[in-house]
C-alpha cells in the first residue's frame, strides 16, 4: 500500500551561500526540488513550506550561548566575536555567512515539523532533504553543520515513541547524533561510514557501542574506501534486519547523506543512486513511521538525482531514467539521465572477510540486548508547536494568509512571500561572554 508522504521544502533554503569555493552548496536543494517538481512527484504527496525553528526550539539540544551567538553573528560584525569563533568552532569549515541563523531555522523547523506530523499520525513518511546535519554538537558547529536538526527531531519523537532508531548512510560518521544519545537505550544510532586514514570526523570505529544505559545502543559500521552497491548492501541489509529484530523501534529517522555516492567531490565510496536508494527502500519496507533527511553530498547534480530518485522510491513511483526538462538541465550533461554510469575512481578496499567480520561483530553486540527496552510513558509532553496552528488537514478549506505563508499545496504553486511572519518573540539577553 502506498504511504502518506509529507514533504517539506522552504523556497528560500537553496539561496544561501557558505562562501566561494566551499563544497557545501545549499543550491543542491533547489536543483533537487526542480527534479521533484518536473517528475510530477509533488502530485503524490503533501508538500509543505515548513515551520521555521526558533532559538527556543534549538536550545532543546544546544546551549543557550551557542544559539545566541548564531543569532547575532554576521559577516558584518564578525570582528566583534573573535573569541567566540574558536569557542564555537566557527571559521573555515563552518563559516559565518549571510542569513546563517535563518538557514538553520529553515532546515531545523522542517525536521521538527516532520517529527510532529509523524507523532500525530498525520503521515507515514516525512521528508526533509534540507535536514540531516549530523555533525553539529551541543556547544559547537562541526563539519558544515551548525544546528543538529536530527537530535532536535528525535527529541520530539521521544515524546510519543519509546524507541527511536537512527540510521545514517552519509559517508561520514554520524557523530553528533551518536554523542547526543550515547548514554540512553531510548535511541539506537546505526552509522555506516568510511573510517580510517583520518577521514572526517575520525570517530565511529566498531568498538564505540554506547555507555551506561546506552551500552550496545550505538552501532558503528566502519568501511574502507571504494565500497560498491553489492558490498554495501551485503552489510546494510543484515545489520538493519538484526537491529529491527532486536530493538523493535517504533519510529525511524534515516539520514541519506549523498556523499556516499561514487564521484562525490569529498567522498570516496562507489555507490550508485540505485544502490543508495535500495537502502532507503529497504528501511521503508518495515512500515514504521519514518523521517527521511538529507545530509552531505557535494557533487550537486548527483545529490539532486539521488534525492529525487529516493523521493520516488518512498512514494512507490516509477520514474523515467530520462530526466524531465528543468531549469538546471545543463547540469546533467552529457547523458541527461537519472542513473548515469558511475566511473570507479577508487578501488574497493573492503574484502568479503572484513565485511563479514563487521556484520558478525554488530550481531554479537545486538544479541546482548535481550529485550527491546520499554518506557513507562505517563504524561506526554506538549508538542514543540501546535500542528493546528500551522495548517488544517482539509486541503479544500481555504487557508487564511498566515497559514498560506506556511503551507504549499501540492499544485505547483511555489511562491515566495516578502512578509516574513516568523517572529521568535524572544528578547535576546546579552550574555555571550567570549
Ligand atoms: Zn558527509
Amino acid at each position: 500500500m502506498s504511504k502518506r508522504v509529507s514533504y517539506f521544502y522552504h523556497p528560500d533554503v537553496g539561496s544561501f551561500h557558505y562562501g566561494p569555493g566551499h563544497p557545501m552548496k545549499p543550491h543542491r536543494l533547489s536543483v533537487t526540488q526542480s527534479l521533484v517538481l518536473n517528475y510530477g512527484l509533488y502530485k503524490k504527496m503533501q508538500v509543505y513550506r515548513p515551520y521555521k525553528a526558533s532559538a527556543h526550539d534549538m536550545c532543546r539540544f544546544h546551549s543557550d550561548d551557542y544559539i545566541e551567538f548564531l543569532q547575532r553573528v554576521s559577516p558584518q560584525n564578525i570582528q566583534t566575536f573573535t573569541k567566540c569563533l574558536s569557542q564555537f568552532n566557527v571559521g573555515d569549515d563552518c563559516p559565518v555567512f549571510d542569513g546563517l541563523f535563518d538557514f538553520c531555522s529553515m532546515y531545523t523547523g522542517a525536521s521538527l515539523e516532520g517529527a510532529i506530523k509523524l507523532n500525530h499520525n498525520a503521515c507515514d513518511i516525512a521528508i526533509n532533504w534540507s535536514g540531516g546535519l549530523h555533525h553539529a554538537k551541543k556547544f559547537e558547529a562541526s563539519g558544515f553543520c551548525y544546528v543538529n536538526d536530527i537530535v532536535i527531531a528525535i527529541l520530539e519523537l521521544l515524546k510519543f515513541h519509546p524507541r527511536v532508531l537512527y540510521i545514517d548512510i552519509d559517508i561520514h560518521h554520524g557523530d553528533g547524533v551518536q554523542e547526543a544519545f550515547y548514554l540512553t537505550d531510548r535511541v539506537m544510532t546505526v552509522s555506516f561510514h568510511k573510517y580510517g586514514n583520518y577521514f572526517f570526523p575520525g570517530t565511529g570505529d566498531m568498538y564505540e557501542i554506547g555507555s551506561d544505559s546506552g551500552r550496545y545502543y550505538s552501532v558503528n559500521i566502519p568501511l574502507r574506501e571504494g565500497i560498491d552497491d553489492t558490498n554495501y548492501l551485503l552489510v546494510f541489509k543484515p545489520v538493519i534486519q538484526y537491529v529491527m529484530d532486536y530493538y523493535r523501534p517504533t519510529a525511524i529517522v534515516l539520514q541519506c547523506g549523498a556523499d556516499s555516492l561514487g564521484n562525490d567531490r569529498l567522498g570516496c565510496f562507489n555507490l550508485t543512486t540505485r544502490g543508495h536508494g535500495d537502502c532507503v527502500k529497504f528501511v521503508k519496507e518495515f512500515n514504521i513511521p519514518l523521517l527521511v533527511l538529507g545530509g552531505g553530498g557535494y557533487t550537486v547534480r548527483n545529490v539532486a538525482r539521488c534525492w529525487a530518485y529516493e523521493t520516488a522510491q518512498l512514494l512507490d513511483e516509477q520514474i523515467s531514467n530520462e530526466l524531465p526538462y528543468n531549469e538546471y538541465f545543463e547540469f546533467f550533461a552529457p547523458d541527461f539521465s537519472l542513473h548515469p554510469e558511475v566511473q570507479t575512481r577508487t578501488e574497493n578496499a573492503n574484502s568479503r572477510t572484513y565485511l563479514e567480520a563487521i556484520v558478525r561483530h554488530a550481531y554479537e553486540n545486538l544479541r546482548m540486548i535481550q529485550h527491546a527496552p520499554s518506557v513507562q510513558m505517563q504524561d506526554i509532553p506538549s508538542d514543540a508547536f501546535s500542528l493546528e496552528s500551522l495548517e488544517e488537514l482539509d486541503p479544500d478549506i481555504r487557508l487564511h494568509d498566515s497559514e498560506e505563508d506556511r503551507r504549499i499545496e501540492a499544485n505547483n504553486e511555489f511562491y515566495d512571500d516578502d512578509k516574513d511572519q516568523d517572529h521568535d518573540g524572544e528578547p535576546l539577553p546579552l550574555k555571550i561572554e567570549c
